[in-house]
């Protein structure tokens, strides 16, 4: 890091930052130029709170050369993290989709949803059996009923199980059905969840809080990978920006972005990223076109009786047109789908 000192800074004052900084195991290299005086700090401390060192006397800017996320970053580890689900992997030359209903609302729909999307080319279904909805008096789920018949159908056809974990008091029960662990956007920084999915023997999608930088989308993967489990992957879908137009606006050149400065694989989901079924297609051939590892995509075979989010979810048919229209825009740009 190079700490910036206020051009009328003392020499007590740079000196007691060269002891500051040598007091925290790091090496201090003084640079003397005209009109300012900077101080590099050499070593990687990035567990030290640098932030007070802005309070000492003649400090005037502190500026990090590490990325704060040590453990996602690709200087951590330069080449991809391939995360297994059952039948695939993501992260590597396949585009992998994971297609199924926004909530389980019965047997037969969840089935029949599978099955659909099983023939199309999905390699997981997903679904939620507890809901994170904005109002109580919504449908909240089937809860454990629900992760039965997710786990039901998984093994029946053969797809990997992705389903949302709202908190740790669930984590053992959802654990136990799924092999895919969601943590919501409403919950990315749910610290104590991070934490204890890092302690799973299994994969966790990690979707991007509405309203959360990249940095803090980075840093909660962190927290998981921390905790033990680097299988870990990032989904964009969306964030809240003053347009109405779509339900939120779904930022691709954050997708770009993340393949640049993380070894963890990125999905895209454009269904919440666009709240429109219309929309979906155009995104979903973006995100791959835009290098998305996969996409999360909500397909319902009875839109209008959806219970949750029908008016973002394609129909069976739709869905298997999208994966058509998919494959020449994944050959493009080196992929197979
Ligand atoms: C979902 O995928 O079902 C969901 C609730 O998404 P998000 O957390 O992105 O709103
Ligand atoms: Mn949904």
């Amino acid at each position: 890091m190079i700490i910036v000192m206020k051009p009328a800074a003392t020499e007590e004052s740079i000196q007691h930052m060269l002891d500051n900084v040598e007091d925290a195991g790091l090496e201090a290299i003084l640079l003397r130029g005209e009109k300012r005086k900077v101080i590099a700090a050499i070593g990687d401390k990035r567990d030290i709170a640098t932030d007070r060192w802005l309070a000492a006397p003649g400090v005037e800017r502190i500026i990090p050369i590490l990325s704060p996320y040590k453990l996602a970053s690709r200087e951590a580890s330069p080449g991809a993290t391939p995360v297994r689900l059952n039948g695939g992997v993501v992260g590597q030359q396949k585009v992998q989709v994971i297609a199924g209903p926004c909530a389980v609302e019965d047997f037969d729909t969840t089935l029949d949803t599978a099955e659909a999307v099983k023939a199309a080319g999905a390699v997981a279904l997903r679904g939620g059996a507890y809901k994170p909805r904005t109002s109580p008096h919504s449908f909240q789920g089937l809860q454990e009923e629900g992760l039965k018949i997710l786990h039901e159908i998984g093994k029946h056809s053969g797809l990997a199980v992705v389903t949302e974990v709202l908190g740790t008091e669930q984590v053992e029960v959802v654990a136990r059905y799924a092999d895919v662990l969601q943590v919501g956007a409403r919950n990315m920084q749910n610290f104590l969840l991070l934490k204890a999915l890092g302690k799973v023997g299994k994969p966790v999608l990690l979707k991007r809080g509405i309203s959360a930088s990249v940095d803090e989308l980075l840093l909660a993967a962190e927290y998981v990978i921390k905790g033990g489990n680097s299988q870990v992957i990032l989904c964009c879908r969306g964030i809240r920006t003053f347009e109405t137009h779509t339900r939120f606006t779904l930022s691709l050149s954050t997708v770009a972005y993340l393949k640049e400065v993380t070894h963890l694989p990125v999905i895209v989901d454009p269904s919440h990223g666009t709240g429109s079924r219309s929309l979906v297609p155009a995104m979903a051939k973006a995100a791959v076109a835009c290098g998305a590892d996969g996409l999360l995509v909500e397909v319902h075979p009875h839109p209008e009786r959806a219970l949750v989010d029908g008016q973002q979810s394609l129909t069976c048919g739709g869905f298997a047109k999208l994966m058509e229209e998919l494959r020449p825009v994944a050959e493009a740009v080196g992929r197979t789908l």
